[in-house]
């Protein structure tokens, strides 16, 4: 503790009692406006994640490093997401984390099994049966697209149950402010519902058209709004294709009527652009799953969820 002297002005000597709302750190952006939302005017999280950067690889500046550190409150997706950041975690003695995946009432999902055209039958073995003799080069990679995917924020259902963790936790860290974080999240998850109702009824018309996109981001967002994802060039965690995948997915855009091909704000547009080169794939506009392009803020969650809508919509219903 710093001693006090008595030429400490009275304000400063009651700051304890006004620090009152805790230092909030975030993951990706898309959780640091839903956190934003929920401490409106209180305070605002810090976003780890810088502009531009992609949320799966990411290295921690100094200065975020000590913000982690000095942290009250970190709010993150979980270690299938940013494993920097769970290896950033475990250097931390302060504070709590709170893994959003983990948060109860989370709707979670497991990724496709590659090639799923063999899959009709459903079985969530097939995975296991998928031969690595004939994609030996993918095999590296198999472990990346098995297990929790953990895009969960794109179901906006999650991000509503979240909105409630959030708020619940930030009104455990600060009571004072209990009432006021209680009823930030709940507007926020009256808006989300109302932008829910409104993409959903944008996609409904294009709901069975097959799209390919750069990484397998959206498992989420196609289960919740019924979509049709064909396939995906990059793995989970957004690994570099092997050559073979990249041949079987050239194959499947024919055999599946692939309508539209989908490049990433984070990715090579020019891998999907060989994609798609000789046959009559439409390239949509490039998709930001992480929000990592938007402008950083409450308003980016919706802004995300609107684009990716806007942008699969205009794509798969253009003559
Ligand atoms: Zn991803």
């Amino acid at each position: 503790m710093r001693p006090i002297t008595l030429s400490v002005p009275f304000f400063l000597l009651t700051a304890p009692a006004m620090a009152a709302v805790p230092q909030v750190v975030t993951d990706i952006p898309a959780v640091g406006s839903l956190v934003a939302q929920v401490m409106g005017d209180l305070g605002a999280p810090e976003v780890l994640l810088d502009q531009g950067a992609n949320a799966h690889n990411y290295q921690l500046r100094p200065s975020q490093a000590r913000a982690l550190q000095s942290a009250d409150l970190v709010f993150w997706i979980g270690p299938e997401m940013t494993p920097w950041l769970d290896r950033a975690l475990q250097g931390v003695a302060g504070g709590t984390a709170i893994e959003l995946l983990e948060a109860a009432g989370t709707h979670k999902r497991a990724f496709d099994a590659p090639h799923d055209h063999e899959a009709e039958d459903e079985h969530a073995d097939h995975a296991d049966e998928h031969g690595a003799e004939e994609h030996g080069e993918e095999e590296a990679h198999a472990h990346s697209h098995e297990g929790l995917d953990p895009h969960a924020w794109l179901d906006p259902g999650n991000a509503q149950v979240w909105l409630t963790a959030i708020g619940d936790q930030l009104a455990a860290a600060d009571p004072e402010n209990a009432a006021t974080y209680a009823a930030n999240a709940e507007a926020a998850r009256a808006r989300i519902a109302q932008m829910d109702s409104e993409i959903s009824a944008q996609l409904q018309p294009v709901h069975d058209k097959p799209f390919v996109v750069a990484h397998a981001a959206y498992g989420y967002f196609a289960d919740h709004y019924a979509l049709h994802v064909a396939g995906a060039v990059a793995l989970g965690d957004a690994a570099a294709p092997g050559a073979a995948h990249l041949a079987d997915l050239r194959a499947d855009l024919q055999a599946d009527g692939v309508v539209c091909a989908f490049p990433e704000a984070q990715h090579d547009p020019k891998q999907m652009a060989l994609l798609i080169e000789g046959t009559n794939v439409r390239l949509g506009a490039a998709l930001d799953p992480s929000g990592s392009s938007l402008a950083y803020g409450p308003g980016l969650y919706e802004a995300l969820m609107r684009d990716l809508g806007t942008a699969i919509s205009t794509c798969l219903s253009a003559e």
